[in-house]
C-alpha cells in the first residue's frame, strides 16, 4: 500500500510540467491550481488585460500589517495598529479579516491579486479569469468568517466591499414569478453591504424590518448563505428564510437571477448552504416586515455566593426561560460563567418597558428572597424604546448612550457604528470555538435538571453562551416554515438555543514583535473549549452545529452543519460547479480537495 503511494507520488512529480500544459481531462480527478511562479501563472500582460476589463479595479493587496513588518515604529504602522479594533477599517482592507486568526487553524494571508468589484460585470470577469487560469478564487464581503474562508494565500480575491447599493420595494415580484407569486415588500441589497447599512435604510429611514444579523458589521451575502440569525430571529426566523431572490455568478461565468422558479435547487443551496461554495453572489432581495412598536433589552449579572448557590441559580433560570422567555418576544443570550455568575444580555420585541419588567419580576423576586446567596448587579436594566430607533446610532449618541461605538475615521459614514458589546470580538485571535444546537426537549420539566447539570459542568471548563435567538423552538410557525425551506441543518428548528463556547485573546499577528499569540495559553484554552463542549454533548449527543459559528476542526462537519441536507447540497454543487472553482474550508464539496484548496485528489 505504502509502496504504491510512493510510486504514485514519484510519477506525479515527473509529469508535473506536462499536467500544467494540458487542459483538465474529462473524467480525470487530477487538477492543480496554479500559484505565482508556476509556469501557468498568468503573464503580466494577462493581468493587464483583466485590469482593463474591470476598469482598473485590480490591485496587489498588501498584507494588513505590511507597514509594521517594514517599520514597526513608523507613524503609518502605529495608525494601522490603532485601527485594528475598528471593524469598518478591517472590512475596508482587501487583506483585512475580522478575527486575526485561529490558533493552529489559520493565519490571515493576502491574496496575490484582488478585484475590488464595483459591479456584477467585475465579478463575472474575475470568475472567468480564475477559471480560465486555474487560480484559487476567494470571495470576501464583510470578512467575518471565523474559519478564515474569505482569505487565502496565492489567490485571486473577489472583494465585494464597494458594491453596497440598497433599494426598497413596496411590491416585489421575483423574475418569472409574475401572476404566480403575490407581490410583497422587500429590499434589494448588493453583496458588499453590511447589515448596519441595511438596517439604516430599512428601519431607521423607512420604518420597516428585515431579518439580518446581530453583529452590525457582518456582510449580507456571507450571513444569508450561512442561514443567518439576528437578535430578533425568534420572531422573524433566519435571514435565509427571508431570501426571495439572488443574483449570482456561477462557475461558468453566467450571471444568474435565481429564485424558487428559475433555479430552485441553487436558490435553496444559497439559503444556508455556506458562503463561497456555489457562486459569487452579487445581489440579494429579502422580504421586509412591518416593524413592531418596541424593541428593548434586559441586562444584568447575577453572582452566586457558592457552587451550590450557582447550581440553584442555573436551575431557576432554566425554569424561568422555559416558562416565560422561550417565545417570539425574547432573543440574544446569557452567559453561564466559571466564576459562578450568570450574565444576561437579552433583547425583546413587541413589549413595552412595563410589559418586559412584568415578565422578569418573578425571577428578580426569587433572587431577592436570598440576598446572601445571590447578588444582582447594580447596572441591571430592562427597558424598551420605539423599534425605529434601534439601529439609529446617531440617535443613541444624542441620548448619551454608550451602547454603540463609531467608526472614527474622518471620512466615515455617520451611520457606521457597531455594538459596543461586540468590541471584544473585533480582531480577536481565537484559541478555541465550538457550537451546538440544544434541543427544546431539554426544556421539558423532567429534562431540565440534566440540562442545568450539563451547563454548570461545562462552565467549570469555559464560559458557555446560550444564544436563544439562534435556535428557532418557540418561534412562530411561519418563521419555522421559512427556515425549513432552507439548507440549514434542520436541528436549528427544534432547538431552543445555540450553545457557543469560545476563547481567544486580543488581536495577535504571528511574526510581528509584541503581537505573537501566547501559545501555552492558547493550547490550554482550546482544550477547555473541547472539555466544555463534551459536557454539553452528553445531553445533546446528536446536536448539529452552526456552519458560521463552529469548530474549524470539526471532523463530521457535513453532518454537523447540514444534517440530512448534505447529499442534496453536494448534488447542487456538482451541477453548478463541477470543477470545484469555489472552494472553502469545510464547504460543500471541499472533501475532494487538499486543505489549501489547490489540489483536487486530496494532495497538496
Ligand atoms: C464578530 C462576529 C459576529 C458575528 N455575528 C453573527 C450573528 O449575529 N449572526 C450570525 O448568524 N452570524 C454571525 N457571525 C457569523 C457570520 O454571519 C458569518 O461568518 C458570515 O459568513 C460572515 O459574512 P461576511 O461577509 O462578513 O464574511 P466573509 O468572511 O467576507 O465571508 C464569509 C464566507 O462567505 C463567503 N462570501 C462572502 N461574500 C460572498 C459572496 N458575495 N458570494 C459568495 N460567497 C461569499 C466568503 O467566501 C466566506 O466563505 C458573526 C461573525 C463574527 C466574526
Amino acid at each position: 500500500m505504502r509502496r504504491r503511494q510512493l510510486l504514485k507520488g514519484a510519477l506525479a512529480l515527473s509529469i508535473l510540467p506536462a499536467i500544467y500544459a494540458l487542459p483538465a481531462r474529462a473524467g480525470s480527478d487530477a487538477f492543480r491550481r496554479v500559484r505565482p511562479g508556476d509556469p501557468r501563472w498568468p503573464a503580466p500582460a494577462e493581468w493587464d488585460a483583466l485590469r482593463q476589463h474591470v476598469e482598473g479595479h485590480l490591485l496587489v493587496p498588501p498584507p494588513l500589517l505590511a507597514e509594521c513588518e517594514r517599520a514597526p515604529d513608523a507613524a503609518v504602522c502605529q495608525a494601522t495598529l490603532r485601527h485594528l479594533r475598528n471593524p469598518y477599517y478591517l472590512g475596508d482592507q482587501p487583506s483585512g479579516t475580522q478575527v486575526s486568526g485561529w490558533f493552529g487553524a489559520w493565519t490571515p494571508a493576502a491574496s496575490a491579486y484582488a478585484v475590488t468589484c464595483h459591479s456584477s460585470s467585475d465579478v463575472v470577469a474575475a470568475v472567468n479569469f480564475a477559471r480560465e487560469h486555474r487560480l484559487r478564487l476567494v470571495i470576501k464581503g464583510g470578512g467575518h468568517s471565523y474559519q478564515g474562508t474569505s482569505n487565502a494565500a496565492d489567490s485571486l480575491l473577489v472583494f465585494t466591499r464597494p458594491m453596497r447599493r440598497i433599494a426598497l420595494h413596496e411590491r416585489f415580484v421575483g423574475t418569472g414569478c409574475d401572476g404566480i407569486v403575490r407581490p410583497c415588500p422587500a429590499v434589494t441589497v448588493e453583496a458588499g453591504a453590511m447589515w448596519m447599512d441595511v438596517y439604516d435604510a430599512v428601519t431607521t429611514q423607512a420604518g420597516r424590518y428585515v431579518q439580518g444579523g446581530g453583529c452590525a458589521t457582518v456582510g449580507v451575502a456571507g450571513l444569508v448563505q450561512s442561514g443567518g440569525f439576528g437578535s430578533f430571529s425568534k420572531r422573524y426566523g433566519t435571514a435565509a428564510g427571508g431570501l426571495l431572490e439572488a443574483e449570482v455568478v456561477t462557475a461558468d461565468g453566467v450571471l444568474r437571477t435565481v429564485n424558487a422558479r428559475t433555479d430552485p435547487d441553487l436558490y435553496w443551496a444559497l439559503k444556508g448552504g455556506g458562503g463561497g461554495s456555489f457562486g459569487a453572489v452579487t445581489k440579494l432581495t429579502l422580504r421586509t416586515h412591518g416593524l413592531p412598536a418596541f424593541f428593548g433589552s434586559a441586562e444584568c449579572t447575577i453572582k452566586a455566593a457558592t457552587d451550590g448557590a450557582f447550581r440553584r441559580l442555573v436551575d431557576r433560570f432554566v425554569d424561568f426561560y422555559a416558562e416565560s422567555l422561550c417565545n417570539p418576544h425574547w432573543g440574544e443570550s446569557v452567559s453561564i460563567r466559571g466564576d459562578n455568575s450568570l450574565k444576561v444580555g437579552m433583547v425583546s420585541q413587541g413589549l413595552s418597558s412595563a410589559e418586559a419588567m412584568q415578565v422578569w419580576q418573578p425571577f428578580f423576586d426569587w433572587l431577592a428572597d436570598d440576598p446572601q446567596e445571590f447578588v444582582l448587579s447594580e447596572d441591571k436594566s430592562i427597558g424598551s424604546r420605539p423599534a425605529r430607533e434601534w439601529w439609529d446610532a446617531q440617535g443613541r449618541r444624542q441620548r448619551g448612550s454608550t451602547s454603540v461605538t463609531f467608526d472614527d475615521r474622518p471620512d466615515a459614514s455617520p451611520t457606521h457604528a457597531w455594538w459596543s458589546g461586540d468590541q471584544e470580538q473585533v480582531g480577536a485571535f481565537l484559541h478555541g470555538y465550538d457550537s451546538l444546537w440544544l434541543p427544546a426537549s431539554l426544556l421539558k420539566r423532567p429534562q431540565r435538571a440534566r440540562l442545568a447539570d450539563a451547563l454548570v459542568a461545562a462552565s467549570r471548563h469555559a464560559d458557555v453562551g446560550l444564544h436563544f435567538n439562534k435556535g428557532l423552538a418557540g418561534a412562530p410557525a411561519e418563521a419555522i416554515a421559512a427556515a425549513r425551506d432552507t439548507a440549514m441543518n434542520a436541528s436549528a428548528l427544534s432547538s431552543f438555543a445555540l450553545a457557543i463556547v469560545a476563547t481567544g485573546e486580543a488581536p495577535r499577528y504571528p511574526g510581528l514583535p509584541g503581537l505573537a499569540p501566547t501559545d501555552a495559553l492558547a493550547r490550554r484554552n482550546a482544550q477547555a473549549v473541547e472539555q466544555a463542549t463534551e459536557e454539553l454533548r452528553a445531553v445533546a449527543p446528536a446536536a448539529g452545529s452552526y456552519v458560521s459559528e463552529s469548530n474549524f476542526f470539526n471532523r463530521t462537519w457535513q453532518r454537523a452543519f447540514w444534517g440530512s441536507h448534505y447529499a442534496r447540497l453536494l448534488a447542487v454543487k456538482k451541477r453548478y460547479d463541477p470543477e470545484g472553482l469555489f472552494f472553502v474550508h469545510h464547504g460543500v464539496g471541499s472533501e475532494d480537495w487538499s486543505a489549501d484548496g489547490f489540489a483536487r485528489d486530496g494532495k497538496a
